[in-house]
């Protein structure tokens, strides 16, 4: 019997109308494996399709603390604990004051497909609270890490769910969450991942978002037959993955024009220089700052309510947050010839985005391919804690760069396409969901 994805999907839109960004995703996940379905008949129980788009678990739970001016405050925490069947829960926590439970399911679905196609045997979640760092000063983050800890302790353990960072969620909270929960539990559990060396984290952790994406996009241009060397890159965001992506990016001999944040974009005519990197890095990072500050240190440019996607490029790195690149910025790449557009944030293209750039000829890779390098890390760093041992950081690295590459390959063994290079699109969603579709049927109906 042929599965009935129209009828999964229209379910889904009934009981979940209000959840767009949920939809966005497990839309374009049964859009992208329909073909797949229609020829692998080994893969045609409608049942574990239906439980793979519907959360194990979602937890929702009051944080109520009390800020440094001994003001009491309120925040909402969520824990979406999607899919189990490959292993533990695994997904970062987002502290931002636009989360609602929508962007949660998606994210910890799109966690669950992309931790999949690490081959780790790692199940996917996502969480986190409404709660925003840039409010707030230091002391006051700590006091709301230990409150959101104190109140979600109980569902973290190695052997169940492992936490790391996501926006507004660096090594620092990572810190006090981890921190705390040790304590709660008095002893070191391990149920965090993007920890500092020092509370046993791992080499490479906070960069391998960023890095990896490189290591996927170099596998792209290897195909594409072009030398990365020279060639102009556009990245939005200038965070965590951004910067990184952006270190890596100079280090691989391009040239990287923009960073953005959620003010502007700032522009780079003759690419970052390592310096000038070394400096952002201390802005953000450590000051907390705009990238509109750039412009009081170098002779830049700063767009104000602009995006990086107007400036022509080779490839383009969407970096910052879901559905940041619209069809008219994708309208705006294609038209100035881009190549490759790879994703480091979630989502961060819309559907119609998508379509064009696989209609145009414009190599894309979908985020649950291309920015898997921090969960890869992540289970690197779950390893060596278990080992009670840190690897060195050039094995780390091999580690990352190994894993991307099998991404990359699984990817391109499930997207074959009619156009010269592979729908990584397909193949990622295909490949991601092969390996949960087997573990929960040999796991029996639950
Ligand atoms: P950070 O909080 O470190 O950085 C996010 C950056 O994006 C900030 O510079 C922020 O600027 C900017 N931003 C937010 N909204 C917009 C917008 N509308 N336009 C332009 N810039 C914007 O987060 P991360 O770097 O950790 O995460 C970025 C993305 O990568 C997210 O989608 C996340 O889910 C994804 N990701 C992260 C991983 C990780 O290991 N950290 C792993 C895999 C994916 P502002 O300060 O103005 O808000």
């Amino acid at each position: 019997m042929p599965i009935d994805v129209d009828g999964i999907l229209s379910e889904l839109h009934e009981k979940y109308e209000n959840q767009t960004e949920f939809l966005q995703a497990t839309d374009s996940f049964l859009f992208k494996i329909r073909d797949f379905l229609k020829e692998h008949e080994e893969f045609r129980d409608e049942g574990i399709i239906r439980r793979m788009v519907e959360p194990d678990r979602i937890i929702d739970f009051r944080v109520s603390w009390v800020d440094s001016d001994n003001k009491e405050r309120l925040n909402r925490g969520y824990r979406v604990q999607f899919n189990k069947a490959l292993g533990v829960y695994k997904g970062g926590l987002r502290f931002h004051p636009s989360v609602n439970l929508s962007v949660f399911k998606f994210l910890a679905f799109e966690q669950t497909l992309k931790n999949s196609l690490t081959g780790f045997n790692l199940g996917g979640a996502k969480g986190g609270a409404d709660f925003n760092p840039r409010d707030y000063n230091d002391s006051d983050i700590m006091r709301f890490c230990q409150a959101f800890a104190s109140n979600f302790y109980f569902y973290t353990n190695y052997n169940t769910d492992v936490p790391a960072g996501d926006i507004g969620v660096g090594t620092k909270e990572i810190g006090y969450l981890a921190g705390y929960t040790d304590k709660l539990k008095n002893s070191f559990s391990g149920s965090y991942t993007g920890k500092v060396m020092e509370l046993a984290g791992s080499h490479l952790r906070k960069e391998a978002t960023g890095y990896g994406c490189l290591y996927f996009v170099a596998q792209m241009l290897k195909d594409l037959g072009r030398d990365p060397k020279g060639l102009t890159m556009n990245i939005s965001g200038s965070g965590n993955v951004a910067l990184y992506a952006c270190e890596k990016a100079i280090e691989m001999g391009m040239k990287v024009r923009t960073l953005s944040d959620s003010g502007g974009v700032v522009v780079f005519e003759d690419g970052i220089t390592d310096k000038q990197l070394k400096w952002i890095k201390e802005l953000k990072f450590e000051k907390r700052g705009r990238v509109s500050e750039c412009t009081d240190k170098f002779d830049v440019e700063y767009h104000e309510g602009k995006k990086s996607w107007d400036i022509p490029c080779d490839i383009a790195l969407p970096c910052a947050t879901e559905n940041e690149l619209l069809k008219e910025d994708a309208e705006t790449l294609i038209s100035n010839d881009c190549l490759i557009v790879a994703e480091g944030a979630n989502m961060p293209c819309t559907s119609e985005a998508v379509d064009l750039f696989l209609d145009n000829g414009v190599f894309y890779a979908p985020g649950k391919a291309s920015n898997a390098g921090g969960v890869s890390v992540s289970a690197l760093e779950m390893t060596q804690n278990q080992l009670r041992y840190s690897w060195e950081k050039s094995k780390v690295d091999s580690l990352l760069k190994k894993t991307m590459n099998e991404i990359y390959d699984r990817c391109k063994k499930y997207g074959g396409s009619s156009w010269d290079v592979p729908n990584l699109a397909k193949g990622a969603n295909i490949g991601g969901f092969v390996r949960v579709y087997v573990a929960m049927r040999d796991q029996g109906v639950f």
